[in-house]
């Protein structure tokens, strides 16, 4: 499979890893034109999603992704990833792609020194390790959105359809669970 990676700031190649190391195909969106090949799916790494959001629309990646997300692209968000698919952000009148019906905090455990791991179980995969680096977490999540997993009594993981959205970082462990698990609605 090919998953294309946004790459324009964050946490990228290190989920290209991932795919990698699971014996798939993983590009970097950086530019249009690299949108013009065919994948399988979408990764949103985690980085600054003002940030991120802001390059989307500069570099006019914004709209051919959304389409794509709507469309039922798999897509996986990860922390600043979720915050660009969430419908709704706590106590902000942005709004992104705004395809994963769910309210997210911003920086919910802190500014700097909400990092931290844990382990939890995720529906689906089982239990993992969770890093959690300047997270958001889910405040609320419209019926028809499925839970994947809890910490701390947060919401840190849904799927809705083949949107998958979690707060912590799966791309920085060794566990590399998450990202087959999403490379499994990539192929189905
Ligand atoms: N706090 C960041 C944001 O709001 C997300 C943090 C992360 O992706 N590690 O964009």
């Amino acid at each position: 499979m090919r998953i294309g990676v946004l790459a324009v700031q964050g946490a990228f190649i290190e989920h290209e890893r991932m795919i990698e190391a699971l014996g798939h195909e993983a590009f970097e969106i950086r530019q249009k034109r690299d949108l013009e090949q065919e994948f399988d799916g979408l990764i949103l790494p985690g980085g600054e999603s003002t940030v991120i959001g802001k390059l989307l629309r500069e570099l006019d990646l914004f709209d051919i992704l959304h389409k794509k997300i709507r469309e039922g692209m798999p897509v996986l968000g990860t922390c600043a990833g979720l915050i660009l698919l969430a419908e709704k952000l706590s106590g902000d009148d942005t709004v992104h792609f705004g395809t994963l019906p769910v309210t997210v905090k911003r920086n919910a455990y802190g500014r700097q020194l909400g990092s931290f791991q844990t382990v939890a179980e995720i529906a689906h995969i089982g239990e993992i390790p969770l890093t959690f680096i300047r997270a958001p977490y889910i405040e609320c999540a419209d019926d028809g959105v499925e839970i994947l997993a809890k910490g701390d009594g947060n919401i840190v993981a849904v799927q809705y359809g083949n949107q998958i959205g979690i707060s912590f970082h799966p791309e920085v462990t060794d566990c590399t669970a998450v990202h087959e698990y999403f490379l499994s609605l990539c192929t189905a």
